[in-house]
């Protein structure tokens, strides 16, 4: 992991040259600086210079005694926002490939939505064929990957249709407890047995802040619902059964397409919860291996075995739930292809109705992240190949893909995609994913997303991350919500 620094003479696109030079550099520590300020003292591998200036960039690389690259390119006088942010990107991506001798997957894509573009693109009345030649010259992104958001993107097209999603708006509810913190998590879960005391409290708060949700958004239908979290099931039988008759309740639930309950660690998963929800109209479950191996499910602090994930999807199936999902992460500390290929091979066996491979993600606020001294002789190993084994998997069973994100410092500048047996897709992920309808979101760290003018303009509402402060400011929660809604309702 390497330290690098970063000098720049405006703040313009700050982000997206971070964020390249990131890809490039996983997991190196990058400080920013600009001009005007003192020069940080640091011992640092690399360090860049961006001049930026009105008809012309300027990309300087040294290494610690030399100036190893530079780069100039001219900017047309009349280029707008847009259009500068991609010559930016464009000078600065291909100096990395030169002088690391490595192109990106994803190319200078620094976005998290390749197929959003792409829908966007075909949309406005492109061909399949003008939208990927497109996609690779604005952003050089690689054959494989340009074919992988235009299949998604037509596939979500297509599911779409099934609703009229432009009237509605889903529901998300989070649960942010866990029975324990996964080393690599950075959702701000809450052990339960530390914090069982506060779970009433803050059903009480969820509680108020869905009936609240109800009735502002009375008269538009609710296409799909997702308690998520945390894990859901870490509730008792009788808190899930409190929480789900309340939505049965207060929400329009003959309009609902989809409901999915995350029941994603095993460990949380009982014959009773499974009958709770079978009592309530949720038509999609997810139970989340991560990896069929044992012992990156000790590393990673997971506390069960992969005969428990095998036993209570074996029992969800029995009692009749006939949509589930699987979340694997590829990448795991100390994971290498053989790993991988022992997950899906496992996998395979269960042939659940979608499986969601993520990359994975070493955000900031991670275990993983924090004591990353700790763990500096664990490797961490993504590659295409495994990229093409989980691919190739999900084609075995009958699945293809249907959505598609990036993140932040994902392992390999990769991606993580939705794959779903046919009409077994989440279509939410897709409405959330594409920007295609409000997200009303309550819990504690629950983001509300205004969606305006079919995604081109969103606003968003934060709810605080801390249980407490969630329990304690919930009518502040409310309040956050005001403006979004008072502008939707004038639409
Ligand atoms: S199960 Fe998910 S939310 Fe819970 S600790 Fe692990 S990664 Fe975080």
């Amino acid at each position: 992991m390497l330290n690098l620094s970063l000098k720049l003479n405006k703040r313009d696109f700050e982000y997206d040259i971070y964020s390249l030079i990131r890809a490039f550099y996983p997991g190196s520590t990058i400080k920013i600086w600009y001009e005007g300020e003192e020069e940080p003292i640091g011992d640092y591998s690399y360090q860049y210079l961006v001049e930026y200036e009105e008809s012309s960039i300027t990309f300087l690389v040294f290494d610690q005694n030399h100036e190893i690259s530079r780069s100039i390119t001219r900017i047309s006088g009349q280029a707008d926002r847009r259009e500068r942010k991609n010559y930016v990107k464009k000078l600065v991506y291909k100096a990395l490939v030169k002088i690391t001798g490595r192109e990106l997957p994803w190319g200078d894509l620094t976005g998290i939505r390749p197929s959003k573009i792409v829908m966007g693109l075909l949309e406005d009345g492109k061909t399949n064929l003008e939208a990927a030649s497109l996609m690779r010259d604005t952003y050089s992104i690689s054959p494989e990957k340009t074919a992988l958001a235009i299949t998604v993107a037509n596939r979500e097209r297509e599911i779409l249709k099934k609703i009229n999603y432009k009237d509605g708006y889903s529901l998300y509810v989070g649960i942010p407890f866990c029975p324990s913190i996964c080393l690599y998590c950075s959702f701000g879960s809450h052990p339960i047995d530390q914090w069982s005391y506060m779970v009433e409290p803050y059903l009480d708060a969820l509680c108020r802040e869905l009936k609240y949700i109800a009735s502002k958004m009375r008269g538009r239908p609710c296409d799909t619902i997702y308690i998520g979290g945390g894990t859901p099931t870490t509730l008792s039988p009788d808190q899930l059964e409190r929480l789900l008759k309340l939505i049965q309740s207060e929400f329009p639930m003959e309009e609902v397409s989809e409901f999915t309950v995350e029941a994603g660690r095993p460990d949380t998963i009982t014959r009773e919860k499974l009958e709770v929800l079978r009592d309530y109209p949720v038509t999609r479950i997810s139970i989340n291996p991560q990896t069929m191996n044992q012992e990156t499910l000790d590393l990673i602090g997971r506390r069960h075995t992969v005969e428990d994930i095998v036993s209570k999807y074996q029992l969800a199936r029995e009692m009749g739930f006939d949509n589930i999902n699987m979340d694997l992460i590829v990448g795991l500390p100390g994971e290498h292809k053989e790993h991988a290929a022992h997950t899906l091979e496992r996998i395979k066996l269960l042939n659940p109705d979608s499986m969601t491979v993520h990359s994975l993600a070493l955000k900031r606020a991670a275990r993983l992240n924090l004591f990353k001294d700790k763990y500096k002789e664990i490797s961490f190993e993504n590659s295409q190949e495994i990229m093409q084994m989980t691919a190739d998997s999900a084609r075995e069973m009958k699945m293809d893909p249907y959505y598609l994100y990036r993140q932040k410092d994902i392992a390999g500048n990769f991606e993580n995609v939705g794959y779903a047996k046919l009409d077994k897709e989440g279509i939410y992920n897709i409405l959330i994913m594409e920007e295609k309808q409000t997200i009303m979101a309550a819990g504690a760290g629950a983001s509300t997303k205004f969606v305006f003018q079919n995604g081109k303009r969103t606003i968003r509402a934060e709810n605080v991350k801390d249980i407490k402060n969630y329990v304690e400011r919930i009518d502040e929660m409310l309040e956050r919500k005001e403006a979004g809604i008072k502008e939707l309702s004038t639409q």
